[in-house]
């Protein structure tokens, strides 16, 4: 921990970014759930990667707040995506093809 941190405003700005993060965490985790949740129900099933075709792909959201709108991607092809998309909002995309399939960005890591 350096000097910084230990001030007031330091520690003020580091709950602060903690509170930013908690925040957008607790959205993705939200997400996440939802979709498995949909998945053991049965109302989402788990598709290919809508760039290569590799079965069982990732469910990657591109709207935190749209749980069940998720797009599937291999691993490969979702690190991509994410890469891609670093530093820049999503383009008003094309419908998703497939429909409403989910996955969860840590599903397959748990
Ligand atoms: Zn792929
Ligand atoms: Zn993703």
């Amino acid at each position: 921990m350096d000097a910084y941190a230990r001030t007031p405003e330091g520690r003020e700005a580091g709950n602060a970014a903690k509170r930013r993060w908690a925040k957008a965490n607790y959205a993705k985790k939200k997400a996440t759930v939802a979709v498995n949740n949909a998945i053991r129900d049965g109302r989402l099933i788990r598709g290919d990667c809508e760039v290569c075709g590799k079965p069982l792909a990732q469910g990657h959201h591109d709207d935190y707040s749209k749980p069940l709108e998720v797009r599937w991607l291999c691993p490969e092809h979702h690190a991509a995506h994410h890469r891609e998309r670093q530093g820049s909002q999503p383009p008003p995309g094309p419908p998703v093809r497939g429909g409403y399939i989910t996955f969860l960005h840590n599903l397959d890591e748990r």
